[in-house]
């Protein structure tokens, strides 16, 4: 992987007005998140993850990077001056889960909906 210091090409994150808009179906979301490449992106053009995330420290901003045993997202911000490592969860909505954040996403929609859990995991 480049280095790159976004999760997703800046352009294509959505404003307020454009996420609240959107009228997702089930069916559509399952199939727009099919990696968990695709559900980070999801988040981050819908501003539900950081897009960029800067290093206090050193005062420059982090770069993605390749992580596998990162838990679910298989990527993580570091610096590329200290070195510093931090999740690109880090003070998200899916800060501290342990699930992926296509669960999550999918989990979300149908208590938005009312769903019964068992309707979730089918
Ligand atoms: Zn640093």
């Amino acid at each position: 992987m480049a280095e790159r210091q976004h999760l997703t090409d800046p352009r294509r994150i959505l404003n307020r007005q454009q996420i609240m808009a959107e009228n997702w179906i089930f069916k559509d979301l399952v199939r727009a998140i099919p990696s968990i490449d695709a559900a980070i992106q999801f988040c981050a053009e819908r501003r539900l993850l950081a897009n960029m995330n800067n290093c206090q420290q050193c005062n420059q901003p982090r770069n993605v990077i390749r992580e596998a045993s990162r838990k679910a997202d298989g990527i993580v911000w570091r610096c590329p001056g200290c070195h510093s490592k931090t999740s690109i969860r880090n003070g998200s909505f899916f800060d501290h889960s342990h699930l992926s954040l296509e669960q999550i996403l999918l989990f979300s929609y149908g208590w938005s909906r009312d769903w019964q859990f068992k309707d979730c995991t089918s």
